[in-house]
């Protein structure tokens, strides 16, 4: 089912973690960002939008895991953006002969069966640095950064008023570093600063995975995934309710211990670094 959230602006949730497709309606169809993940889920997208009159002229994604690349025929042949990254990182996947094999032991058991790998990571990779995703429709403005996987973008379609993050900003995951990068950390907090920067122009901000937020819910949710961010760099507790007892999701707690110990590293030569510089 469609919901508008803003002025030409739906949202489809799926199941599976409250995975929020996005449909931005344009002059000669819409964008789809996102696009789902069980086959009748996309689907009945794909005929919701038929019934619509509204056909999909172009796709995003805004990052390259499996639950962000996936496709359906209904939505028909036409461009599936991301960044170079994105499709660089997706296309280096689907370069192993077993690569369905190796994505298959990532997907949640309950949802095997039913997605559909055949339209996977498709993905045209914008030039490196693109400022817009090239359609005919409102401005669809890309923010590329480094958390969360390489090639993350959020987009910002600033004559609706929406902030699409891409997997940041939920209210019930909490961040999850790209733990492969060299400095996770840092790169997360750069790209909430990104998103602090745009934050005046966004009255709803929409989350890969979770409820889509109003004006009031920008500032706090970059907040609360900071402090998170912070903890995790700090060794502390984080004051966080998705990981803690009460948790919507409880096997997020095994994943913010997990980040923890993995980061562990980075904060004793962070601290040594520290020791040496009060030293000199
Ligand atoms: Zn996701």
């Amino acid at each position: 089912m469609l919901k508008q959230v803003a002025d030409g602006v739906l949202v489809h949730e799926s199941e599976f973690i409250q995975s929020n497709s996005v449909v931005v309606q344009g002059r000669a169809g819409v964008l789809l960002i996102d696009p789902g993940i069980t086959r009748d889920e996309m689907a009945e997208l794909a005929n919701d939008l038929r019934e619509l009159g509204q056909p999909v002229v172009a796709g995003f994604s805004t990052h390259p895991d499996w639950d962000h690349v996936l496709w359906h025929a209904g939505f028909g042949v036409v461009p599936r953006y991301g960044t170079a990254r994105c499709a660089a990182s997706i296309r280096d996947v689907l370069s192993n002969a077993d690569w369905k094999a190796r994505v298959a032991e990532g997907l949640p058991p309950e949802y095997a069966d039913e997605i559909p790998m055949e339209l996977l990571g498709f993905i045209t990779g914008l030039p490196a640095g693109a400022a817009q995703v090239p359609w005919d429709g409102p401005e669809v403005r890309i923010i590329e950064h480094q958390a969360h996987a390489t090639g993350h973008a959020a987009l910002l379609i600033k004559e609706r008023g929406v902030l699409v993050a891409g997997d940041m900003l939920s209210d019930i995951l909490m961040p999850f570093l790209d733990l492969a990068a060299s400095n996770p950390i840092e790169d997360y907090l750069d790209a909430l600063r990104l998103f602090e920067g745009v934050a005046e122009d966004v009255d709803v901000v929409i989350p890969g995975h979770g409820s889509v937020g109003e004006a009031d819910q920008v500032l706090a949710r970059i907040e609360q995934d900071r402090a998170y961010v912070q903890a995790l760099r700090d060794g502390v507790d984080p004051d966080d309710f998705r990981v803690g007892p009460s948790a919507p999701l409880e096997w997020l707690a095994d994943v913010h211990q997990w980040q923890l110990q993995q980061l562990a590293p980075k904060r004793a030569n962070a601290g040594d670094e520290r020791a040496a510089s009060d030293e000199r």
